[in-house]
């Protein structure tokens, strides 16, 4: 850029400005190897064009604005202007052009290397000392609305029925029409509209063999909706608008409709993982990934400590096999392997289990005494009303049976070891280290806009939770290394 005449005004910003220290700091130029393969910088596009749209996104999470939002305020903010590199008279970027750079640019596969990008500076900088990485999981509430069977199925019908209409609206005759419900049908309405929906993704394929973009997506969404089993049982996908979205526990009594977010961080409060799954799913198994991630950005691990939905067999033994001492406290029905059942799992928030019907157990007791060794049992019991109405219960209740429970053996010799280093002082000390992950999980909701998703589906909450991990990271950054120049 040449600086214009106005860009005088940029000796206005104070010389302590948090940006001027971001942008003194961190290295942002690495956006241009990871875009490169999906940018076209001919046609007229600026070099610098992938920089300057990351830098907007990365003021966009800092200060927690919308598209439309930060656009509007860069254009008269002197020092986002100045942190953007344009001179002050410049114009900026349509809005719309920066959701496209997030989701086709840099959701195209950059990014998770936006968090290795900056994991990596922290390491070159010497900020990162400590061999132990803590994880834990958070929840985002979803963009839309939880809906009632009926409602996902008519809305993903008329969804799909329209955007058919309005690309081809000769097909509109040969479309099966939305059936009109009578006072009688509403006993078999939500029947009656799952096959609708059936019949009317298997036309649209039939006549559209070849369909794509936004009538390719509501195709994919009505054959997952009349695949779910678990959809008319109220658990399965509750929005036709958003269906990665899951009803998930935050409690025994407390349950939210949306994502999860899976993080690991070291001591110093970097960021060095994050998966998003759907909100049902269950934190032990995120494990893997989460430590792989670590690892590719270049952390060296010896510890990981984690609560009790981390402690399944398989997690344990990946750690043992790495030399990596868990700090994780043991719970019975996760390190025995988990469930054995098929669709059956376990729930360590609200400590109860979810069958694959969706319901969850009511109540729960040891059977057999502690004397009675591997002969004990935790059995939990499930509502048998719901049961007997159940449509998945073949195989699974028999009618007439007074109870449906669902048992888990207590072993506990096969983790003597880590039942042994869970009483000494030196665990004790160490898990006391874990709650600092929740305080970055209210950072990140607090001031950053994580409590609820910006935008649908799993793909984009993946990037929101990404380019929010690489702002706190930053703002860590910073601090660090104020921390480490005051102190030499
Ligand atoms: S029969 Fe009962 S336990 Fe089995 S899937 Fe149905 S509701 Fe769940």
């Amino acid at each position: 850029m040449t600086a214009s005449f106005h860009a005088e005004l940029y000796k206005l910003i104070p010389e302590d400005h948090p940006l001027r220290k971001i942008n003194e700091i961190v290295d942002f130029t690495f956006i241009h190897d990871l875009v490169r393969s999906s940018y076209c910088e001919h046609y007229g596009r600026p070099a610098n064009e992938p920089e300057l749209l990351f830098r907007l996104l990365f003021l966009q999470v800092l200060y927690n604005l919308s598209d439309e939002r930060i656009i509007q305020e860069t254009q008269v903010n002197l020092a986002y202007k100045w942190f953007l590199g344009v001179n002050p008279e410049d114009n900026l970027p349509d809005p719309s052009q920066l959701s496209r750079f997030r989701n086709h640019r840099l959701g195209a596969g950059a990014v998770d290397e936006v968090l290795i990008s900056v994991v990596r500076q922290c390491i070159e900088k010497g900020l990162v000392k400590s061999k132990t990485i803590i994880m834990d999981s958070t929840h985002t509430l979803a963009a839309s609305q939880k809906q009632k069977p009926l409602e996902v199925l008519r809305d993903a019908a008329k969804r799909l029925f329209r955007v058919v209409v309005k690309k081809h609206p000769k097909l509109e005759k040969k479309l099966p029409k939305l059936p009109g419900l009578r006072k009688e049908d509403q006993e078999d309405a939500e029947k009656i509209m799952l096959q609708y929906l059936a019949n009317l993704g298997e036309t649209v394929e039939l006549l559209l063999p070849d369909h794509e973009g936004s009538i390719s997506e509501k195709v994919r969404i009505a054959k997952a909706i009349v695949e779910d089993e678990r959809l008319l049982a109220n658990k399965g996908i509750m929005s036709a608008i958003d269906p990665d979205a899951r009803f998930g526990w935050k409690s025994n009594t407390k349950s939210f409709f949306g994502y999860k977010e899976h993080i690991a961080m070291t001591e110093e409060e970097i960021i060095t993982a994050v998966e998003v799954t759907e909100g049902s799913s269950d934190d032990g198994k995120q494990f893997k990934e989460l430590l792989n991630q670590t690892l590719d950005a270049g952390i060296e691990v010896h510890e990981v400590i984690a609560d009790t939905a981390y402690s399944g067999k398989d997690n344990l033994e990946e750690m043992k096999s790495k030399q990596i001492q868990p700090v994780v406290p043991l719970n019975p029905i996760v390190h025995n392997g988990g469930l054995r059942q098929e669709g059956f799992e376990y729930n360590k928030d609200a400590d109860f289990v979810i069958c694959p019907a969706g319901q969850h157990s009511i109540r729960k007791a040891v059977q057999g005494s502690k004397q009675s060794g591997n002969s004990r049992s935790l059995v939990f019991y499930f509502d048998t009303e719901k049961c007997k109405a159940c449509p998945l219960k073949e195989g699974c209740f028999k009618p007439g049976a007074k109870s449906k429970t669902y048992s888990i053996r207590i072993v506990a010799e096969h983790y003597q070891e880590q039942i042994e280093f869970e009483k000494s002082d030196t665990f004790k000390e160490r898990i006391c280290r874990r709650p600092i992950i929740e305080h970055k999980n209210a950072e990140l909701k607090r001031y950053h806009g994580m409590t609820k998703a910006k935008y649908r589906g799993l793909f984009r909450m993946r990037i929101q939770a990404i380019l929010t991990t690489f702002v706190v990271n930053v703002k860590r950054m910073i601090k660090l290394t104020e921390k480490m120049q005051s102190a030499s």
